[in-house]
């Protein structure tokens, strides 16, 4: 099979279509008039985390509480992320724009408020101050950003899949990728170029043990983590990974709208157990959620349950009208298939696979300034692969803010900069090499053998000699990655995911082996190192490419 090459050129280049990118794609138009261009590996109106919808937003809006306020909103984002992320940050690109987004979103004519009183309808969950987040319909977020997008004059490329960035051996200037339904390869120059590829899944077991049942979208591989690793850009605490709690062998989102909502927690014996892990009982941030379901099943409590019972029908109706089918389209299917009445029956739950970051209060990505900028030039991130990214209110304002940023940069650089044919070859050479294999294994072979490597070594609870064995099984994996044989392009496509898949689950192994402590419960717990280390481990455990080497560094945090 002979595949075309297609050269394009572009001011700024978007690569990801979800809520990220596509906001950013309209911050950038609404900042200068410039080319601008979305590559997305799906269909931009679907795709992503927020591809089924959303329902809650976290925003504060200034009505005079002081928990409202964006001080308050700041402490808590310190507060749950420990202090690791700069705050600045987060400020400058997320917090200070969080209004505004919401006012967006209105003007777009996604409804904010309940229309019956016209005002917010708010909840409190996760160890927020104050209700922080609005429930509002998100059911057809994306169709309406896409519109949006489009209406701005955005040039878009579905079913893209960007395999690596281009460089002129230093910047960025531009990426590669192949469309994974006709195989064209495409080069595309830009003067700037704005990662926003979402979070890292399908690199942990589920227990449903089906690979593309997760908790977020199982399409988001982490591709724009390695991109930017491979290009010299550093990433933040990749060990530092994330669960939730899930429906026993169905994981889905939803548990923001139980606890929202008010449902109990219950272990085996009915009683309330999350007062005994905070103050906030059920309200406690998400990764004491976890821990605190962990912590009962392991000593003998177990299984859990989520109850619902007691919810006034108001509630009631809600949570099962207006949230959990956003958070799952299958979420009420599944309580009918279980015999399961949310009204009288207690439901079984239980810790999801892990994933790599991308939710409120996670702390590992891309690392990005207050400008947006990765460390290295021309190269922008926002959303579910940035440090600091918060969820959906994260990838909506810091996309914005991003896109601006990488907009403006755009428009004050002359020409893309210069690449070799070289590089651009062994691209080429490199994404199709398993198309044109004759012999091989299926990506999900190989795929099926990283997870189980990351369940067994690079689990919920690690240890130094797991982590070397951990680390000595995914390099065994690494040098058969020419054994893996695609039989068409979207296969092709899951070999290319496979491969920055296996780089990820690499840097999460590397980086967990030197945080010597353990931190955010399940998030990284180091059997061998079981408390919290604050006076050797406050802070950021920094990767980067240092010629072909690793290198783990460890910066403190940044400091109010
Ligand atoms: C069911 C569900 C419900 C949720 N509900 C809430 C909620 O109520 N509130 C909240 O705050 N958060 C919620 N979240 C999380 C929220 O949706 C995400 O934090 C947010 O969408 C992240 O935005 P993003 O743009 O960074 O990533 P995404 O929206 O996931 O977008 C990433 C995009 O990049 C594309 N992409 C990836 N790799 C490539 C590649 N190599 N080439 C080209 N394109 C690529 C993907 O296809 C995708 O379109 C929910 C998530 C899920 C799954």
């Amino acid at each position: 099979m002979k595949q075309k090459k297609e050269l394009l050129q572009t001011d700024l280049l978007i690569i990801g279509g979800g809520a990220a990118g596509c906001i950013a794609a309209i911050g950038a138009k609404e900042e200068v008039n410039l080319d601008v261009l979305v590559l997305e590996k799906a269909e931009i109106s679907r795709s992503g985390d927020a591809g089924g919808g959303n329902d809650h937003l976290l925003a504060h809006l200034n009505t005079g509480e002081a928990w409202d306020t964006d001080q308050a909103m700041a402490e808590y984002y310190t507060r749950v992320s420990q202090g690791l992320i700069d705050i600045r940050v987060a400020n400058r690109l997320h917090i200070s724009r969080i209004r505004e987004i919401v006012d967006k979103l209105e003007s777009f004519g996604i409804e904010m408020r309940d229309p019956k009183t016209g005002q917010y309808i708010r909840t409190k969950s996760f160890g927020q101050p104050g209700p922080f987040f609005i429930n509002y319909k998100g059911k057809r977020i994306k169709p309406i950003l896409a519109k949006e997008v489009k209406k701005r004059g955005v040039k878009v490329l579905n079913r893209i899949n960007v395999t690596n960035l281009l460089t002129d051996g230093k910047d960025v200037v531009g990426a590669m990728g192949f469309n994974v339904r006709s195989g064209t390869f495409h080069i595309v120059k830009s003067k700037t170029t704005l990662l926003a590829t979402g979070d890292a899944i399908r690199l942990w077991p589920s227990s449903s043990g089906l690979a593309f049942n997760t908790w977020m979208s199982p399409y988001n591989n982490g591709a724009g983590h390695a991109m930017a690793f491979r290009a010299g850009a550093e990433l933040a605490n990749m060990e530092i990974t994330v669960n939730t709690l899930v429906p026993k062998g169905f994981s889905a989102a939803g548990l923001n709208a139980f606890v929202g909502m008010g449902a109990y927690f219950l272990n085996s014996r009915g009683e309330r157990y999350m007062q005994k892990y905070h103050p906030m009982g059920e309200g406690a941030p998400r990764y004491l959620l976890t821990l605190g379901t962990y912590r009962e099943t392991l000593e003998g409590r177990g299984p859990c349950y989520v109850d619902c019972r007691h919810l006034p029908k108001e509630a009631m109706h809600h949570l099962t009208t207006h949230l959990l089918p956003v958070d799952k389209d299958t979420f009420i299917t599944f309580c009918k298939q279980k015999g399961l009445n949310l009204k009288k029956d207690v439901m079984e739950i239980e810790i999801s696979e892990t994933q790599s970051a991308g939710i409120a209060g996670s702390v590992s990505g891309i690392v990005i300034d207050e400008e947006g900028k990765t460390t290295v030039d021309r190269l922008y991130a926002a959303g579910a692969c940035t440090v600091p990214s918060f969820g959906l209110s994260g990838a909506l304002a810091i996309g914005y803010s991003v896109g601006i940023e990488a907009a403006k940069a755009a428009s004050n650089i002359r020409a893309s900069g210069s690449h070799s044919d070289e590089e651009v070859e062994k691209e080429f050479q490199s994404v199709y090499a398993a198309l044109n294999r004759k012999e091989g294994f299926s990506y999900q072979r190989f795929e099926n053998k990283l997870r189980q490597i990351m369940g067994e070594y690079v689990g919920d609870i690690k240890t130094e000699k797991g982590l070397e064995i951990g680390l000595q099984k995914l390099g065994e994996l690494e040098r058969r990655v020419d054994d893996v044989k695609a039989d068409n392009y979207h296969e092709l496509m899951r070999v290319t995911e496979f491969k920055d898949l296996l780089l990820i689950g690499k840097l999460i192994a590397i980086a967990a082996l030197e945080r010597k402590e353990s931190r955010m419960g399940l998030s990284h717990m180091r059997g061998d190192y079981p408390n919290q280390d604050d006076a050797h481990f406050h802070g950021s455990m920094i990767l980067k490419k240092n010629g072909g080497r690793i290198s783990v560094t460890f910066r403190p945090a940044p400091g109010p």
